[in-house]
């Protein structure tokens, strides 16, 4: 049997405590700053009213959470609800374009990354009785050419009562046997490519990710300090560098 640490009153006067604590660290914050707080500030004594969801992930998603995970292992770290805009940037020159707005509105349910790097290897979209919905199908057609637009595999796969783990692992063992040694490397073997254009530079070394001319920039610091480097123009988003012949 489980005993809780704390009588419930003892809770009750701990919680008291911690609210003193979050005020006085306030307090203290702003004093910094030379501001005073009066006693009854409404800034202060306002509950905000937040609390935890007991639902951060459905029941169908917590319990697809940890087939994912047996399947994985430690070949990927898997994160849920990821909206598309942390995963993916809009390549300049459309940045003020309404591109950005049609992402941020929308999550994707997993994200498998790089146990390493934490780079994006292939998302996951868990597909419910939802998804059939003609609003859906549409939000689902283009975040699946997002997905191909920006290069990231994204697998679907039907809620279901139960998972065949084999095939499950069968159909993630692509993307985690061959993690991403390769997926920079692929990219830095393409960026050979050079476009030739009558209003470009005779040659033009192109992002391989973005599709972008790149731009020369000098290293200000460690061992490479002073030496030139090509550099993708939409850094940091993109932190693709080439050699500088
Ligand atoms: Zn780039």
């Amino acid at each position: 049997m489980r005993v809780s640490a704390y009588p419930i009153g003892a809770i009750d006067k701990k919680m008291a405590n911690r609210t003193d604590q979050n005020q006085g660290c306030l307090t203290s914050f702003l004093k910094l700053f030379g501001i005073q707080l009066q006693k009854e500030s409404p800034s202060v004594s306002e509950e905000l009213p937040y609390r935890i969801r007991d639902d951060f992930l459905s029941p169908a998603e917590a319990s697809f959470y940890h087939v994912i995970a047996s399947v994985v292992g430690e070949r990927a770290i898997i994160c849920p609800k990821v909206n598309l805009a942390d995963i993916f940037f809009v390549v300049r020159p459309n940045e003020n374009l309404a591109y950005r707005s049609r992402i941020a509105q929308k999550h994707l349910d997993f994200l498998l990354c790089n146990p390493k790097s934490m780079q994006p290897i292939v998302g996951i979209e868990l597909d419910d009785s939802s998804h059939t919905r003609k609003n859906r199908q549409a939000r689902d057609e283009f975040v699946d050419q997002v997905f191909c637009a920006a290069g990231l595999p994204l697998m679907r796969i039907a809620v279901q009562h139960s998972y065949n783990i084999n095939e499950l692992a069968t159909q993630l063992a692509q993307y985690l046997d061959d993690i991403t040694p390769s997926r920079e490397d692929v990219l830095r073997a393409q960026s050979t490519q050079t476009i030739t254009d009558s209003n470009a530079p005779a040659e033009t070394t192109l992002c391989p990710k973005c599709g972008v001319p790149m731009v020369i920039r000098t290293a200000k610091r460690g061992q490479h300090k002073g030496s030139q480097f090509y550099a993708c123009p939409n850094y940091p988003q993109c932190r693709i560098v080439l050699p500088f012949p």
